[in-house]
């Protein structure tokens, strides 16, 4: 019988294919199997009673866990270096599980204006009728942050970088003032991944994925992790045993094997989206660039230091209004229009359509957002078919503009 390996010492890509994947599986299978079944049974009722009672190992019932699933958690886990991690349906389940497991009437949290779509609902629309006070500061002012951290507050929920403008905020500083005022400090940190950033070895207390992006990297499978302190992620765990924003096994699995490759895909997508970022930079169709691997992007420095990669994300706004970008997509013949990243194909979409259509022109602006912004999620197409791509998309609406003025 051979020893179970502990894998915490591996480099990422290593724990990538092998982390969480230790069985002993059915039929000596090398591959995690997807365990289709609401229910696992027992010989006898002391044994199923001891596994009820947490004194062996093993599952129960479906909501509450399930080996597919678990290898999944297990394999973010290691991943990210927490203590613990469980998982959820999606992202966002993730994210308000959190949120409300954590969280109780007088709260107040400390949060940023550049949050994903849904989690800012949550924040203005769901916490505040359970009498959680939200504080958003504007994302690029640390001070201000800061500020309104000494104003007191349980919880600091952060985003690195940022939806869809890639501001980037400064974990370590945020998360020691934080912890100054006993607060805990979440991260989702689904733009970077662990390949590129580690939340918790900069100070936070707990890190969320929406594994459908870059964990799963396949735009095939819902999902979502929250790992960090072992006692929050118990909280989190019971509050989802309950609520039963269970990840489905079929899921955990696709993101299981989408995750093999994690870190092969994320060093591809890293190394694209920056030649990628040069080029539309020095392109005189292109208004301005978004990317925190650029020199000139304001949060290069505390990229450059608290990164390993700048990631597969590039936003850019075109020359010539929305009616450029509206010329422009459908010309990119290696790109899905969709509302999706992280993917193994090139994504592109205008968040003005997407995710943050709820918001007025002067509400995008005031976020720093521009009306012809694409954001632009590089997959692991051969860049030099990317570039083409973008080349050939941006001298045709180019021309078209000469021929309609
Ligand atoms: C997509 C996304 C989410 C939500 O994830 P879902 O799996 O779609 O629920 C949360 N945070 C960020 C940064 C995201 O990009």
């Amino acid at each position: 019988m051979r020893e179970k390996w502990d894998w915490s010492d591996a480099r990422p890509a290593t724990k990538a294919v092998w982390g969480g994947e230790d069985g002993p599986w059915p039929g000596r299978a090398t591959q995690v199997p997807v365990v289709h079944s609401v229910s696992f049974g027992y010989d006898d009722v002391d044994s199923w009673f001891d596994v009820a009672l947490g004194k062996t190992p093993g599952h129960i019932y479906g909501r509450n866990t399930n080996p597919t699933v678990e290898a999944l958690e297990e394999k973010v886990r290691l991943l990210e270096g927490a203590e613990a991690a469980t998982s959820f349906a999606t992202g966002m389940a993730a994210i308000s599980n959190t949120l409300f497991a954590l969280l109780k009437p007088g709260d107040r949290v400390v949060s940023i204006k550049d949050l994903y779509g849904g989690t800012s609902l949550l924040f203005m629309e769901f916490l505040p009728r359970f009498q959680v006070e939200v504080a958003l500061v504007d994302t690029a002012d640390h001070d201000a942050i800061e500020a309104e951290i000494a104003r007191g507050c349980q919880m600091v929920y952060l985003e690195s970088p940022t939806n869809p403008t890639l501001k980037v905020l400064d974990l370590a500083r945020l998360a020691a003032r934080a912890h100054a005022e006993g607060a805990l400090v979440v991260v989702d940190n689904t733009f970077a991944t662990p390949i590129n950033q580690s939340p918790l070895a900069l100070g936070a207390d707990l890190v969320i994925h929406s594994a459908t992006k870059f964990l799963g990297g396949h735009a095939d499978a819902l999902g979502g992790v929250a790992c960090g302190r072992r006692d929050l992620v118990a909280q989190l765990f019971h509050f989802r045993e309950v609520n039963g924003a269970t990840l489905h096994p079929e899921a955990a699995y696709l993101i299981l094997r989408g995750m093999k490759t994690l870190d092969l895909r994320i060093r591809q997508q890293n190394s694209s989206a920056l030649e990628i970022a040069k080029f539309l930079e020095s392109h005189p169709g292109i208004d301005q660039v978004f990317y925190p691997g650029l020199p000139g992007h304001p949060g290069h420095a505390i990229a450059a230091r608290q990164m390993r990669g700048f990631g597969g994300v590039v936003s850019f706004s075109v020359r010539g209004g929305f009616q450029a970008v509206r010329a422009l997509l459908p010309r990119l013949r290696y790109a899905h229009l969709a509302a999706n990243l992280g993917a193994v194909e090139t994504v592109a979409g205008p968040p003005r359509t997407t995710s943050h259509v709820e918001l007025s022109s002067e509400e995008r602006l005031a976020l720093g957002i521009p009306e012809a912004l694409i954001r632009y999620s590089v997959g692991i197409e051969h860049v030099g078919d990317l570039l083409d791509d973008l080349g050939r998309a941006l001298h045709a609406v180019a021309s078209e503009a000469r021929v309609l003025s």
